[in-house]
């Protein structure tokens, strides 16, 4: 796969980027996940479906296909939403069946968790789930196990291991572009989120609180970078809350604030920018694997 996407830096051709949106509602990230505890999601208004179709709208308009992580729980409540989502050409992938981190998680657990999850989003998708992105970039050093129930159940690729030092998740040294992962049991295709290179570090730039809080002429430049100089696929992220200013506020400390709801306002414009600048495939398709 490397080496396909080498061919093209020969080419005029554009290597195409991916546009990733992890499917969950405002109050199941990993940060609230002690104020907001599994058992109590019933409770909240979902903004989810609504939210979702909003970013696909946005697809639409720029004539995008994208690879859509979907929440297995999300999935059971929200049957019509990923229908939706597949009969619009978008691929369904997985995020697991209720936003456990990794590294809470055992082989064991982890396995029901994803086979969970895989089960309900093939019914409703109608297609073979090849994708797996974990909650909060939570694959590490400490959890790379979780590649091989990943080959064990039938993923192709997994998009999980952030190339960044970040106090919650990252394996600093990884690469930063798509490749193969050798594991005892066989191989599965890794694919990073984007990151920039600078100063011997790699930093962040394509997505979730990174993409709200950079200013746009930056992320245009890091992406262009990375596509146009490098001849690199950008790997974009985005989850449904984030261009939802209006989602009702949780009660959190000073920096989860700072990041959770800083420029919601601003990412649909945001993104509309960057679809129309980039040229997109999705994750399934076989400019990735
Ligand atoms: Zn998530």
């Amino acid at each position: 796969m490397t080496e396909k996407l080498r061919t093209d830096a020969g080419t005029s051709a554009r290597v195409p980027c991916a546009f990733t949106v992890d499917v969950e509602d405002y109050y199941m990230v990993t940060a609230f996940e002690r104020t907001v505890p599994f058992e109590t999601w019933g409770a909240y208004e979902s903004r989810v479906a609504r939210n979702t179709q909003r970013v696909m709208d946005l697809l639409e308009e720029a004539a995008v296909k994208a690879t859509f992580f979907v929440l297995g729980w999300v999935a059971e409540r929200e049957p019509a939403l990923v229908r939706a989502i597949a009969a619009s050409g978008h691929e369904v992938a997985c995020h697991g069946y209720r936003h456990r981190m990794i590294g809470a998680m055992n082989p064991g657990t982890f396995r029901d968790d994803l086979r969970r999850a895989k089960s309900v989003l093939e019914d409703l998708g109608g297609a073979a789930v090849k994708g797996f992105r974990a909650p909060s970039w939570s694959i590490t050093a400490e959890t790379m196990w979780a590649l091989d129930v990943l080959i064990e159940e039938g993923f192709t690729y997994d998009s999980s291991i952030f190339p960044i030092h970040h106090d919650r998740y990252g394996v600093p040294g990884a690469e930063r572009f798509p490749h193969t992962l050798q594991r005892p049991g066989g191989s599965i295709l890794e694919i990073p989120p984007s990151t920039i290179r600078f100063a011997g570090l790699n930093f962040p730039v394509a997505g979730g609180g990174y993409l709200r809080l950079l200013p746009l002429w930056l992320t245009r430049r890091a992406l262009r970078s990375i596509n146009l100089r490098e001849r690199r696929p950008c790997i974009i992220y985005v989850h449904p809350w984030e261009i939802d200013p209006d989602q009702p506020r949780m009660p959190c400390a000073l920096p989860t604030r700072f990041r959770h709801y800083t420029g919601l306002a601003g990412t649909s414009a945001k993104l509309r920018t960057l679809l129309s600048e980039f040229a997109f495939a999705r994750l399934c398709d076989s400019r990735f694997q």
